[in-house]
């Protein structure tokens, strides 16, 4: 039945051997499927005629009406060109022929009027056709249809096998293509109830649409289809996993729990923070390993929330490790989780490449016998020959930066459960893209900040104002505040950073001298020792100001620091600058954040920053980004291979997303291992696209 579709390309009609090869060479298509499912990416629109006088040398096919005017050769031999020129009422345009220039020229009619479709040529601001379609206009019924257009490649084009011909191509294929090759998979309740188009219509429609709305129609269709198969990979991920491996049960909240909770806990959490401990000791409990995703915006308090995780693993006899991404942040989490533990009897300790000798060997010893309870470090704690006596949970911070590999390496930590995993990401992830990227994970999320906190004031200013800002560093510092300037860090020149930030550091010991003002530097180049030294000078208070280069990104939690200047703020991404704003506003005090750019901005540049102005909210902005960078740009995603879609877009359909999403989980309900005969080809259809991950994952 499906044999057709796996027929080789070769066999379909205007391919043969040396077109097959090209096509296999450039485009990946080895069968008559392969190229069904090259879908056009735009649409002409052989209805519309254009006035010449609108033809901009941008523009790529227009079609055009008009008179021929002239028509003339110019060269000899070989380099012989053909021109004629047509005039519609607003203007004329040139139109150009180097080959067959004899015959052309034969059958061409001065005075006539005629259609002419092509695509523009831009020869150092002179425009022209190259090789137009004419035809006389009283010949040609104009019929409004749209024209598909496809990626290609500049070798297909040189070799013939251009949009026209691939268009003819398609044809072909298309009535070679009969119903029943290309089956219903998606279960006819749901094609119902959201009135989608059937599969081999919408594939039909898709490449030769009647009208806009019937194109619209099939794109919706097979939009959902991508998102739906994806949702559907990803959940059953998910339900392989569940069955697979059982979860470490936590079944109790015991003594160290209630006695943190009742005695040592130094606030009130946060309904949120509630919300999410629930969400996980439910999880903990259910005998299913956990994978969560904990999402909070910078100073939502994710630290004390994976503290109560750990110590809820800790009541039930297990071991828990905390990992960082940074030195820096690993021993800031060390330092904030021992302070928080000081009364309690809790054994943490701290582990990376930089602990040696003695102290290492006590460490490792601790963590083998089960004397120590909590590991904190970096991810370097995987490459290690760490052994723990039963780790129970992994917690770590920043997950982007988190791969599969090294959760494999975890999982070979823990025997006979993997441990139940929980990553915290202060960088907010539109929903949308949580779905895409950890469509297995459960998804938490903090989403209040503790009260008190003011909203941080940001400014956008120019050098202009250099004075005004230096003027509210000195207010701030005079109020016993603490400050950060923050360089970008150009990552083509090490050295021009450095340049960069002690230029910076020189000019501003002009205002604020040695005499009063202490100033810590931290950079990129730094040794981990001298930058914990000036960080720590900073944490101490011992310094005011805290020039650095984009090292403080993530974690540092500061609450004193109530100004951050960001200098070159147009030279940082949204969510970069929303990360660095989030190191202020961490107490009840009023914050600011500078932004200072010089005056000449990108388009891009300005809507970045008038987006950190109007708002404070991590997830609009992350939003904000998705849209202005498109998914293809957010770290993970290309390598996770999830995205893998032609028409779907997950920052403007994400209203189809959450629809696919909700319907995969249906079905799976119903049918997890799609048994169900009416699952059949939607079964098969992902089988395929299974093999064909593996064989994609194999060659990363
Ligand atoms: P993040 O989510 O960015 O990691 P942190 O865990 O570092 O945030 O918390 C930010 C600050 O807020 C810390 O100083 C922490 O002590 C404080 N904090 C956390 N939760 C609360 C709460 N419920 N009430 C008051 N302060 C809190
Ligand atoms: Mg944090």
């Amino acid at each position: 039945m499906q044999k057709t579709l796996e027929t080789s390309i070769e066999f379909l009609k205007g391919v043969g051997p040396a077109r097959a090869e090209l096509l296999r060479k450039e485009l990946d298509v080895k069968t008559f499927n392969d190229l069904l499912w090259k879908l056009p990416f735009r649409y002409i629109n052989k209805g519309e005629i254009s006035l010449i006088k609108d033809i901009r040398s941008f523009d790529d096919y227009v079609q055009i009406k008009g008179i021929l005017e002239r028509i003339y050769t110019q060269g000899e031999g070989r380099r012989i060109r053909l021109h004629a020129i047509l005039r519609d009422g607003s203007g004329f345009i040139e139109l150009v022929w180097f080959q067959g220039v004899k015959w052309i020229k034969n059958s061409l009619l001065k005075g006539k009027e005629y259609i002419v479709y092509g695509k523009i040529n831009n020869f150092k601001g002179q425009i022209s056709i190259p090789h137009p379609e004419l035809e006389l206009s009283s010949n040609a019924s104009i019929t409004p249809t749209l024209e598909p257009v496809y990626h290609g490649t500049e070798t297909l084009t040189k070799k013939g096998l251009d949009n026209r011909s691939r268009r003819i191509l398609m044809r072909n294929l298309l009535e070679k293509v009969i119903s029943s090759d290309i089956p219903e998979i998606i279960p006819t309740n749901i094609l119902k109830q959201l009135r989608l188009m059937p599969r081999y219509d919408a594939i039909k429609a898709i490449h030769f649409p009647k009208d806009s709305n019937e194109l619209k129609i099939a794109a919706f269709r097979i939009k959902f289809e991508e998102f739906y198969l994806m949702q559907l990979r990803l959940l059953r991920m998910k339900v392989k996993r569940t069955e697979q491996f059982g979860g470490f049960v936590f079944p109790k909240v015991g003594h160290l729990f209630n006695t943190f909770y009742k005695t040592y806990l130094p606030f009130e959490l946060t309904k949120a923070q509630k919300k999410v401990i629930k969400e996980i000791r439910k999880n903990l409990g259910s005998g299913v390993q956990m994978n969560r995703l904990l999402q909070g915006d910078v100073g939502s308090g994710k630290t004390i929330v994976s503290l109560l995780t750990m110590i809820l693993a800790i009541d039930n006899d297990f071991q828990a490790v905390m990992m960082a991404p940074t030195q820096v942040l690993a021993q800031q989490h060390f330092r904030s989780l021992s302070t928080y533990l000081q009364d309690m009897d809790i054994q943490i300790a701290f582990l990376t490449g930089n602990v040696k000798g003695k102290q290492r060997k006590q460490v490792l010893e601790g963590i083998g016998s089960g004397a120590i309870n909590i590991l904190v470090g970096t991810h370097a704690i995987l490459e290690d020959p760490v052994q723990f006596k039963n780790l129970g949970i992994a917690i770590t911070d920043e997950q982007h930066r988190f791969g599969v590999k090294q959760r494999a390496k975890l999982w070979s930590k823990s025997t006979p459960n993997p441990p139940h995993i929980l990553v915290m990401t202060a960088t907010p992830i539109p929903r949308t893209l949580a779905m895409t990227l950890y469509g297995d994970l459960d998804i938490s999320v903090i989403d209040e900040l503790p009260p008190g906190r003011k909203e941080i004031i940001t400014m956008h200013k120019s050098e202009s104002s250099r004075l005004w800002v230096i003027g509210l560093m000195k207010k701030e510092i005079a109020k016993g505040r603490q400050v950060y300037i923050v360089y970008p860090l150009i990552q083509e020149s090490e050295k021009m950073d450095l340049l960069n930030l002690q230029q910076g550091y020189d000019t501003l010991r002009r205002d604020f001298p040695i005499s009063q003002y202490q100033i810590s530097v931290v950079h990129g180049q730094m040794k981990a020792e001298q930058k914990d030294f000036e960080m720590s000078r900073f944490i101490k208070n011992e310094t005011q100001i805290m020039i650095a280069t984009t090292v403080i990104e993530v974690g540092v939690d500061i609450p004193n620091a109530s100004l951050m200047v960001i200098e070159n703020a147009e030279r940082f991404g949204l969510s970069q600058l929303h990360q660095l704003r989030g190191r202020v506003g961490r107490s009840g005090q009023q914050s600011y954040c500078i932004l200072l750019t010089s005056y000449r901005l990108s388009k891009e540049s300005k809507f970045r920053l008038k987006t950190m102005v109007e708002t404070n909210d991590g997830f609009k902005i992350a939003e904000a980004d998705l849209k202005l960078r498109g998914p293809g740009n957010i770290e993970g995603l290309q390598q996770s291979g999830i995205v893998d879609f032609q028409l779907a877009d997950i920052a403007k359909d994400n209203k189809i997303l959450l629809e696919a999403r909700h319907q995969a989980m249906q079905t799976l309900e119903l049918d997890p291992h799609l048994n169900m005969p009416q699952h059949h080809h939607l079964a098969v259809l992902m089988k395929k696209m299974d093999q064909k991950f593996k064989l994609w994952s194999k060659v990363s």
